[in-house]
């Protein structure tokens, strides 16, 4: 599933491209996709609207249009934003036309993405409940710190609650625990003042990092046009199990927490 480094590189590209042009038309190749939403209207509300921005909120990439409304696109295992000419593949679901003749294609092979429009954002459900954002200046070392005192899990599961902080996934939870060098398995409020402040900072320069690079492409994401994000190249514990750590040569292990996988350094990560 994209995450937010992910996301973050679809929302800069399409920002780049998408503002100021009008929806003409929309194709509904699968109309199972709509029936997800549960918005048969979806595709009314968004016909002639202008795009103002775009722009990221946790997973999601939430479009303004210049006539007021949203359109939200959370691709979740398999959704895919590709911005350019028509695209036919299977995995096309629905394209939007666009003023400029150009096209923006909704690819979407498993059927698990949801494209919704909503009038105004505060009062919707899942936004509202949504944690601080990584990257903005919300997110601190000082807030995290009274954060996790509340909560008795181990902190790799709390990472990954996006009502807790909103946009990692198991990827970059891995990844930032090893950069921190904390034990994935510690409960959250035992994470000493000096972990906690390691913590906000390896959050803060691994998903950084990731937006550099592009994101990881593990099997489906790409960006919106049709590449590969660069940093699976750089991913230090994630999906390497039995492989050597980078820092200190023993065996990578991996573990399943609440029923995901977690990669990790026994030796570094204590
Ligand atoms: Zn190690």
């Amino acid at each position: 599933m994209p995450e937010l480094p992910e996301v973050e590189t679809i929302k800069n590209d399409l920002q780049k491209s998408l503002p100021g042009l009008q929806i003409t038309d929309i194709d509904v190749i699968d109309p199972r996709i709509l029936k997800a939403c549960h918005q048969p209207d979806l595709t009314v509300a968004l016909r002639g609207k202008t795009i103002q921005a775009v722009s990221r909120r946790a997973k999601m990439i939430v479009m303004a249009f210049k006539e007021g409304g949203f359109l939200c696109a959370h691709m979740k295992m398999t959704g895919q934003l590709i911005y350019g000419k028509r695209l036919d593949q299977k995995e096309t679901k629905l394209i939007f036309k666009l003023s400029n003749r150009m096209f923006l294609n909704y690819n979407d092979q498993r059927l698990f993405g949801r494209l919704f429009y909503l009038s105004t954002l505060d009062k919707d459900a899942y936004l509202s409940t949504l944690g601080p954002e990584p990257l903005q200046n919300g997110f601190t070392a000082r807030w995290l710190a009274e954060a996790v005192k509340r909560h008795r899990i181990p902190i790799k599961t709390l990472l990954l609650n996006q009502r807790f902080i909103a946009g990692i996934g198991n990827i970059y939870a891995s990844e930032i625990l090893f950069d921190a060098k904390i034990n994935p398995q510690k409960k959250a409020r035992r994470l000493s003042k000096v972990e906690v402040d390691s913590l906000a900072l390896s959050v803060r320069r691994v998903l950084s990092e990731a937006i550099k690079y592009r994101g990881t492409s593990m099997r489906n994401y790409r960006d919106p046009n049709g590449q590969k994000g660069r940093f699976i190249e750089r991913l230090k514990v994630y999906n390497r199990e039995h492989q050597q750590c980078p820092v200190c040569r023993n065996s990578i292990r991996r573990i399943v927490q609440s029923g995901r996988s977690t990669f990790f350094c026994q030796h570094c990560q204590r």
